[in-house]
């Protein structure tokens, strides 16, 4: 597991070498968990560094010209936890992970192979996901202790970055989904199925192909959208194809 902290206020965020600096490194051989499952080791390393980070946004750190007057005092707030799923689950002791049906920390969503009612992806106002909240986990996270006077911990700062929440996550499925319904709709021209992929397939080509873009997925067919089963539908390509979307 590596920690590292990237300031919002970095002129170059989309640079990770220059703005991203790094916390700590901690291999997984050194884990321990408890009977629950709970990362013994990495809820200790949060504990030390959650304790610095209060102290930065509490006392912050002086910054001193050439003869040690002091210039200015630096202080940080967290704003946001960021990380992949399995990094967030394990920090935060979450009870639903992406191993689960049930997915959602914070509601009753799913995977929806069970019940396409209950599966994320369902949008509808009254999905009944919607009115199932929490637990969110089973034992107090250290990072809850994060507390600084103004900014204290709060469970809207566990956040997800657009690699994981998008690409990774939300965006095949999406995409999956609208295609075949696109297809069900006769979007595309074509008396069957697999004609009407075809089409979209060419004008997927096409597009690619004014915008100078390469395509890691060859065509689409009714394997790569998941067509026979009964849940949502789900595009299987590598995550990135999301970006064209
Ligand atoms: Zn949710």
């Amino acid at each position: 597991m590596t920690f590292h902290f990237q300031c919002d206020l970095s002129p170059a965020l989309t640079n990770a070498g220059v703005s991203r600096f790094l916390i700590t490194t901690i291999p997984s051989t050194l884990y321990i968990y408890d009977e629950e499952g709970t990362n013994l080791t990495l809820q200790a390393a949060a504990c030390c560094i959650t304790e610095s980070l209060n102290k930065l946004a509490r006392d912050g750190v002086v910054i001193r010209d050439r003869i040690g007057e002091e210039v200015c005092r630096l202080r940080g707030f967290v704003m946001n936890f960021k990380g992949d799923w399995k990094y967030l689950a394990q920090m935060f002791n979450m009870t639903k992970t992406a191993q689960q049906e049930e997915i959602c920390w914070k509601c009753g969503a799913t995977k929806g192979t069970n019940d396409p009612d209950m599966c994320y992806v369902n949008l509808s106002p009254t999905a009944p996901w919607r009115a199932v909240h929490g637990p969110g986990w089973r034992v107090r996270p250290s990072f809850a202790d994060l507390a600084s006077g103004r900014i204290c911990f709060e469970d809207t700062m566990i956040g997800g970055d657009l690699l994981h929440i998008w690409h990774l996550g939300v965006g095949r499925d999406a995409i999956g989904s609208i295609v075949r319904q696109l297809v069900k709709e006769r979007y595309w021209p074509g008396s069957n199925i697999e004609r009407r992929l075809a089409f979209a397939t060419a004008s997927l080509k096409q597009w690619c192909k004014h915008r100078s873009m390469s395509l890691t997925i060859k065509r689409l067919s009714k394997q790569n959208l998941t067509w026979g089963s009964e849940c949502f539908g789900l595009v299987l390509a590598p995550s990135f194809v999301c970006c064209l979307s």
